[in-house]
């Protein structure tokens, strides 16, 4: 059930593939180690073979979470959660029937966009995954019969299933956010799309509607006004005829007037045509043909005397002639004027008409562009308000899933599989210790070793994690403690026998020195098989140091 891999303390490179080193190697590079980062006049007190144990349960095909085996800290997540969304598409559903609505729909749903409810959930023992992907490549299987000196495990498989369990259904959920966001979003986006389109058509219909009408009145009236300025030519027409006419009757008139003195004169000329033929039958009657004329000349003086008064009265007749002939000019003027500016009159009453209808046009699209300036703002708050629950839906299941490893990260995973990180922890009689962590054999020098680590990243990550817990988690602190007492090589009898051959070993490599052998050995009896405290010699297999009685192993 459980797949038990590890991840050595020391490799080699072998060309271009890199194997992890013997037991006896190991021992050799971290006492060599453990005694070049020692601070000066330090003395090491134990050299512990101490194993980190890790869960790496997958949580899904492609998915899996780290545990810390020996920790018992929690990991907190924050998430958010929107209430309102039945509510929104219940409103959405029931007071959305039109665009103008949205402006409407969109205040009352916006408070139910935004206000989120924020809970915490914690998963215990969930580490940071990264540094184990670091170190992925270096991973093998456990031999089935090797017995690490593990830090103690305080979660057990059925502990971690159980926080896999947990782990995934806190996913789900985040999930579930997000798609049920995203339906909200889609939902709002097609109801409110549907609506704006209706609100365009109605605004390109209304507009065509007004131009045609526009255009339409444009036309009826170019009409009208062809027929009036017809009727106006006619009524200039008939104005000039009867003026004419009417300058006729008034020289028939003054014709007329002439008669009279025509009358005048016509009578003196019968007078004296009379006169003429009564004188002529006179005969030999001289004096009666005087008498006649003198008859006749008295009656001319007389009637001559008046003369002046035919004339005077055509005088008169003349100038009341000239008077009404000025007059009529006047008047058929007038006239002339009144029918031009009757036909601008009707001219403009057209052309303001024209006018009102366009203003009336332009009013209702402007009442239409406002309206649809008004809605797209609303849509648009409504659109960013589920965008930014969308995003933060997703930054949220983000955040959970930066804390899982892919799968393929590491060789040979199963669905439950236990992670042992070999170290050696040197403890120094300062109090101090050091975690020496797994690292690749140099190639030239073990006394320079230290910058051939596996990776700075899984390096930095879990000495900062041993250091966190060893202050903040006190049972993990006696658990480490008691895995140093028991793993301390410097106590271990078949120890001496180990460090040998891997001194050799790195002899026959090349990478020590016949001479630091001597001095690694040296080093070695001055430490070993002495009280981690008092630093009194102690018998192989001792339970208690017989000077301060320290207890030695577990
Ligand atoms: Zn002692």
């Amino acid at each position: 059930m459980v797949r038990n891999l590890h991840l050595n303390f020391l490799f080699k490179k072998e060309g271009t593939r890199v194997e992890p080193e013997s037991e006896s190697v190991c021992l050799a590079a971290a006492l060599a180690s453990a005694e070049s980062q020692k601070g000066r006049n330090a003395r090491i007190v134990g050299l512990s073979s101490v194993s980190f144990p890790f869960w790496i349960v997958q949580t899904s095909p492609t998915k899996s979470i780290v545990l810390n085996a020996s920790s018992s800290g929690r990991k907190e997540f924050h998430f958010t959660e929107m209430k309102g969304a039945s509510e929104v598409r219940r409103i959405i559903g029931s007071d959305l029937s039109q665009a103008t609505d949205i402006p409407k729909v969109a205040s009352k749903i916006q408070p139910l966009l935004e206000s989120v409810d924020s809970h915490k959930t914690d998963i215990a023992n969930l580490a940071e995954p990264s540094f184990i992907r670091a170190i992925g490549n270096f991973v093998r299987a456990s031999d089935p019969t090797a017995k690490p000196n593990r830090v103690e495990i305080r979660s057990d498989s059925a502990a971690a299933l159980k926080r896999t369990e947990e782990f995934r259904k806190i996913s789900e959920s985040a999930k579930l956010r997000i798609e049920s966001a995203e339906t909200l979003q889609k939902l709002i986006k097609e109801n409110y799309g549907a609506q704006t389109t209706i609100l365009e058509n109605i605004t390109n219909l209304e507009r065509d509607r007004g131009n045609e009408r526009v255009r339409m009145m444009e036309e009826r009236t170019r009409q009208e006004i062809a027929k009036l300025t017809k009727a106006k030519e006619n009524k200039l027409y008939d104005l000039r005829e009867k003026h004419k006419m009417n300058l006729r009757a008034m020289t028939a008139d003054f014709s007329r007037a002439i008669n009279d003195l025509e009358q005048f004169f016509t009578e003196i000329v019968d007078e004296i045509r009379k006169a003429r033929s009564q004188i002529g039958q006179k005969e030999t009657d001289t004096e009666g043909a005087i008498s006649v004329y003198s008859n006749l000349a008295s009656s001319l003086k007389g009637t001559l005397a008046n003369t002046q008064q035919p004339l005077d009265m055509m005088e008169m007749k003349k100038a009341g002639l000239e008077k009404r002939v000025a007059e009529a000019q006047t008047r058929f003027e007038s006239d002339q004027m009144e029918a031009e500016s009757l036909l601008q009159t009707e001219i403009q009453e057209h052309q303001r008409r024209i006018d009102a209808s366009r203003n009336e046009m332009e009013l209702k699209a402007k009442e239409l562009d406002e309206l649809k300036a008004q809605v797209n703002a609303a849509i648009s708050k409504s659109e960013q308000s589920i965008e930014k629950r969308v995003l933060e839906f997703q930054q949220e299941f983000l955040n959970l899933m930066n804390w899982t490893l892919d799968n393929n990260s590491i060789r040979d995973l199963a669905p439950l599989t236990l992670l042992d990180i070999h170290t050696y922890v040197a403890k120094y009689d300062d109090k101090s210790h050091r975690v020496l962590t797994p690292c690749l054999l140099p190639e030239e020098s073990l006394l320079t070793m230290g910058g051939d680590t596996l990776s700075k990243e899984f390096d930095a990550a879990i000495k900062a994690s041993i250091d966190d817990l060893l202050r903040s988690d006190q049972s993990y602190k006696e658990s480490f403690g008691r895995a140093c007492m028991k793993g301390n090589m410097l106590l271990a009898a078949e120890a001496e026998q180990l460090l040998v051959q891997g001194l050799e070993e790195l002899l026959r490599k090349r990478i020590l020195q016949r001479d630091d052998i001597e001095r690694l050995l040296t080093v070695w009896s001055r430490y070993s098989g002495k009280c981690p405290k008092c630093g009194a010699v102690v018998e192989a297999g001792a339970q208690f140091c017989q000077k301060c009685g320290m207890e030695l192993t577990e």
